[in-house]
């Protein structure tokens, strides 16, 4: 046995021994056309058993959503990338939780990291991320939100204070009781889309922290049984390392999700 898994197996016993379904996420961003999508959910269909385990959820672009949900194999999901924080009514642009619900889209991303950093506008603050996750559960929804931290913060040690800020408005908002419905992603924004990837070891220390935060701040039982899922530069190649920490429960992919490759990734959740 190699040092890296030493270090995740030591982490397996010391955390938790619930055993959690895995869960996949695809983050399309705003790619993809009619035709691509196509192909794409084509070579999925051929080449996953989306029947049992894991939990397969596909984030699209809103004007795609339908269409992917109607050809996607059922046993898979499909996702909002977002979600408006108010109900219907005069918000140009918006998606709101009742609409998705109504289409039977039951999963949204909330507070990407591009989305909080705003496209060169005023980005999303965690506070507005909490507020979404509450309406958007309250719907009947689930949610994946997203955390994760620069890399200014990474070195210059602040790493757990920003998660800790991401998560509180969270553990604010949030009863006990809607955690069942939350997959948290932490994303490390160095990472994403860099093809820099966090290691294994770097990784499953910052999902142990996050579930101790969520322990301390919710409930042994809600960061026992909570999916924790890492995202950035998820890939063929180190997939595989990265699911064996015991902490790691699924991905959120972004560039790969658009690839044959994509397929591979799902299916080392199944080994
Ligand atoms: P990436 O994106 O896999 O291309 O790094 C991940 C994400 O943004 O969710």
């Amino acid at each position: 046995m190699n040092q890296f898994n030493d270090h995740c197996i030591n982490h397996k016993y010391s955390v938790s021994s619930t055993k959690k379904r895995p869960f996949i996420g695809g983050n399309w961003k705003c790619n993809g056309t009619l035709t691509s999508i196509d192909s794409l959910i084509s070579e999925l269909n051929s080449n996953v058993t989306v029947s049992s385990i894991p939990e397969i959820v596909i984030a699209v672009p809103a004007l795609h959503i339908l269409h992917t949900k109607a050809i996607l194999n059922p046993g898979g999901f499909v996702a909002a990338q977002d979600v408006g924080v108010n109900g219907n009514g005069s918000y140009t642009g918006e998606h709101s939780a009742e609409m998705l619900v109504d289409a039977g889209i039951m999963w949204t991303i909330i507070g990407h990291s591009e989305r909080r950093q705003g496209f060169g506008v005023k980005g999303e603050t965690s506070i507005l991320v909490a507020t979404k996750a509450k309406r958007a559960i309250d719907n009947g929804m689930k949610v994946i939100v997203c955390i994760g931290e620069n890399l200014e913060d990474r070195q210059n040690g602040n790493m757990n204070d920003v998660l800790r800020n991401m998560l509180e408005p969270l553990f604010d908002t949030l009863n006990e009781c809607d955690w069942v419905n939350v997959v948290i992603a932490y994303e490390p924004v160095w990472a994403i889309g860099t093809g820099v990837t966090a290691t294994p070891e770097q990784a499953e220390d910052t999902h142990l922290l996050i579930r101790k935060l969520i322990s301390s701040r919710v409930s042994l039982n809600v960061a026992n049984n909570l999916r924790i899922i890492y995202g950035g530069s998820v890939k063929k190649n180190n997939c595989v390392n990265l699911i064996k920490c015991m902490n790691i429960d699924g991905f959120l992919v972004g560039g790969a999700s658009l690839l044959p490759e994509f397929s591979y990734i799902i299916n080392c959740l199944q080994l």
